[in-house]
């Protein structure tokens, strides 16, 4: 197909994008096509209003009044019952704060410590898990006496067994973006006689996640991402209701005692999501993250869904008419079940010139060594005629380059 019957094609399809108006509430420019919202979201326009006023009022006035006042105390629950609406989760499972780094180590240590480790002492992980998880899984498995096993998240539902007490798996694939059977997995861990921790770092706020339906036990994941929350901003810790009252954090401090303020050199556990709370929470982190969460208010998932597969395959198609023969193969599964919001290129020698090129030319993905080429679609905000000119500078720079040489 030719360049100007895609441009049109593109067009065409964001004039009947029901989610087009959403692009407004963040701020971007048209300079520049941002495919890199799997790693850090977009600013949302309401949050620098919203954090003016938490410093200037809320600390600068109130001060530690607002621990109260102004609802610092408990906005790890209440933004974690926000993100909860997103994720499949009902009230009071969900709670953010700390890393996902740190979150993987509560959850994989509660989900060990809920075993019969006398009969269950492996730990199953992603074969192709995103680092930081493999790295904490290990450290978990080391301090409890339980052996580490990876393993492929596609083979996840047959090689959990009767020796197995967790299986920690990425629900997308950071690398290639396939997404991995949640409910079938959760299902096959179970009737195993384990539980599952999921990482849902790219799918949360990037494609429908059910939770609760779908039985997971506990889950992990990051706001920065998808959810738009800002640099560093907090993580979330899913623990299944009915859990709730066996989890048994490796990380009890303080916020997650029944009665913190009793400073009571005893500790006493909190029920409910509380429970997974550490130490004070980063307001300033947390609150941007709430601002950040109203471009979701009366967003529907399936729309997002339907949109991000829709920008995913037009994508792939401009792609397939720009790029010269050959040269970049998709490493990101055809198929719709098995694709999260991202598309990842092979190419190589040269993806990271390729990568560092694009983004002098305002496309902005990255480049994962050696040879892929990520690129994310953020339905709330990426239009079609970004799918098209990404594509099409894809193709510039690729042929270029080859030309050079
Ligand atoms: C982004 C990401 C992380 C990041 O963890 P942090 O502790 O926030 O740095 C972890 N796991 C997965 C699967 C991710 O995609």
């Amino acid at each position: 197909m030719s360049e100007a019957a895609l441009a049109k094609e593109a067009a065409a399809l964001d004039a009947t994008d029901g989610l087009a108006a959403k692009r407004a509430e963040f701020d971007l420019d048209d300079g520049v096509v941002y495919l890199d919202g799997n790693s850090l979201g977009a600013l949302p326009r309401g949050v620098a209003g919203r954090l003016c006023e938490v410093v200037g009022h809320e600390w600068g006035r109130l001060r530690i009044r607002s621990w109260e006042e102004s609802g610092w105390w408990t906005a790890p629950e209440r933004i974690g019952d926000r993100i909860g609406g997103l994720i499949g989760a009902a009230p009071g499972q969900v709670v953010v704060g700390d890393s996902t780094s740190v979150n993987v180590f509560k959850a994989v240590v509660a989900a060990i410590r809920l075993a019969d480790t006398a009969s269950r002492d492996e730990v199953l992980v992603d074969a192709a898990t995103f680092p930081t998880d493999g790295y904490i899984a290990r450290s978990a498995a080391r301090m409890t006496g339980c052996r580490i096993r990876a393993v492929a998240a596609a083979d996840m539902a047959r090689e959990a067994g009767p020796r197995t007490a967790v299986a920690l798996v990425n629900h997308v694939d950071y690398r290639t973006g396939r997404l991995h059977d949640l409910p079938g997995i959760t299902a096959a861990v179970r009737a195993a006689g384990a539980r599952t921790v999921w990482d849902v770092c790219h799918s949360a706020g990037a494609l429908p996640v059910h939770l609760d339906a779908d039985g997971a036990d506990f889950a992990v994941g990051c706001t920065y991402k998808y959810l738009n929350g800002g640099p560093g901003a907090p993580a979330f810790l899913y623990v299944r209701r009915a859990l709730q009252d066996r989890f048994d954090s490796p990380l009890p401090g303080w916020n997650s005692h029944a009665d913190p303020f009793a400073m009571d050199p005893a500790y006493a556990p909190a029920g409910g999501a509380v429970r997974g709370r550490v130490g004070t929470p980063e307001i300033l982190s947390l609150l941007a993250l709430d601002a950040a969460l109203g471009v979701w208010d009366g967003v529907d998932l399936a729309a997002v869904r339907a949109k991000s597969l829709a920008l995913t395959d037009f994508f792939l198609r401009c792609a397939a008419a720009y790029v010269p023969e050959g040269r970049v193969a998709s490493v990101t599964p055809e198929a719709h079940a098995e694709r999260g919001s991202q598309i990842s290129l092979r190419y190589g020698p040269g993806a990271g010139e390729v990568m560092a090129e694009l983004v002098r030319r305002g496309v902005v993905g990255d480049h994962r060594r050696p040879d892929v080429l990520r690129f994310g679609f953020t339905p709330l905000y990426t239009r079609f005629a970004d799918a098209e000119r990404a594509a099409r500078v894809l193709g510039e720079v690729i042929g270029a380059m080859e030309e050079g040489r």
